[in-house]
């Protein structure tokens, strides 16, 4: 177990604004496995709150069960620890409910693409407004080890010791083919691009999909940091990459053994999300959650006495 030390790093060209950043670090102690992908993911995230200028008091954090569900005391911030595979649609709550703090929600390949999947789908599909971090790390690491919807074929694991049989799922791809308005794809080794993703995730309006391609040292030997590291590429190194293109996002993600491109992959900027395409809160100036009035409900009982 450790403790959170190396601020002085993390501040190094946070400038100003390092009492921002302070104020999301908590004194809970750490019970990731040491190398864990799970700290500079973290990190990184509190580096974008930071940089973009949210204050804690701003941001309510959803956390799933498993191994990046226990950094939910290590951020300042609101935080809420759902049910495994149901932070989205806690979230999903939240943010239509008052649209003016920013939610964040977070879960692990585990829950996300197994029993919590159809949360993802209709969350896609409505185009909530908030941010949801996958922590892939290709297992289920607070069980011990045990293969998830995203563990490489054939490869051993606690519970499928003579190889998986299945096809991984590749998650980014999956999302792309239900016409998200965000979706990005990050490596947990890169705090300067999870930092750069995250930035243009909080920006956006609807629902920001962000895969990290995360490292876990104890249970995923498959995918170590050196395996990630020959073969993450950028889009900024693709000739004329835009963005905007559904069907050129697709094309740059089919290939997730070799050339595993990271940064904002597919992005509609102009789509309306979810709580503006809402017929009646057109003209609306207030958020739902501020007009919740207490009221006697003892008249309308007695209709029914
Ligand atoms: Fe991280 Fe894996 Fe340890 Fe979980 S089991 S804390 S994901 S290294």
């Amino acid at each position: 177990m450790a403790k959170i030390n190396d601020t002085k790093i993390l501040l190094k060209d946070l400038s100003e604004k390092k009492g921002t950043y302070l104020k999301y670090e908590t004194e809970e102690v750490i019970t990731w496995c040491n190398g864990c992908g799970n700290y500079n993911i973290q990190n990184a995230l509190k580096r974008a709150l930071t940089l973009e200028g949210f204050e804690p008091d701003k941001i309510l954090f959803f956390f799933d069960i498993g191994c990046n569900g226990n950094g939910s005391d290590k951020i300042g911030g609101y935080t809420f620890h759902g049910l495994h595979g149901r932070a989205i649609s806690a979230a999903a709550g939240a943010c239509v409910a008052n649209p003016n703090i920013k939610v964040i929600a977070s879960g692990g390949d585990g829950a996300t693409m197994s029993e919590g999947i159809n949360h993802l789908v209709h969350a896609i599909r409505n185009d909530y407004p908030m941010v949801f971090i996958l922590h892939n790390n290709h297992n289920y690491g607070l069980t011990t080890g045990q293969a998830s919807a995203t563990t490489p074929r054939g490869f051993g694991m606690n519970g499928s010791p003579d190889g998986v049989i299945a096809d991984p799922m590749n998650p980014i791809e999956f999302v792309l083919g239900l016409n998200p308005s965000f979706a990005a794809r990050s490596f947990s080794g890169d705090i300067k691009n999870m930092t750069d993703v995250f930035r243009k995730a909080l920006k956006h309006k609807g629902f920001a999909f962000v895969e990290i391609l995360q490292v876990c040292p104890t249970y995923n030997r498959a995918t170590p940091q050196s395996w990630y590291w020959d073969r993450v590429k950028y889009t900024s190194d693709i000739k004329n990459y835009k963005a905007d293109n559904l069907k050129k996002a697709k094309e740059i993600v089919e290939d997730f053994e070799k050339n595993i491109y990271l940064g904002v992959i597919y992005q509609d900027s102009k789509r309306e999300n979810f709580v503006e395409k809402l017929p009646n809160r057109k003209n609306i100036t207030t958020a739902s959650v501020e007009e919740v009035n207490y009221c006697s409900i003892e008249k309308l009982l007695k209709e029914f006495e």
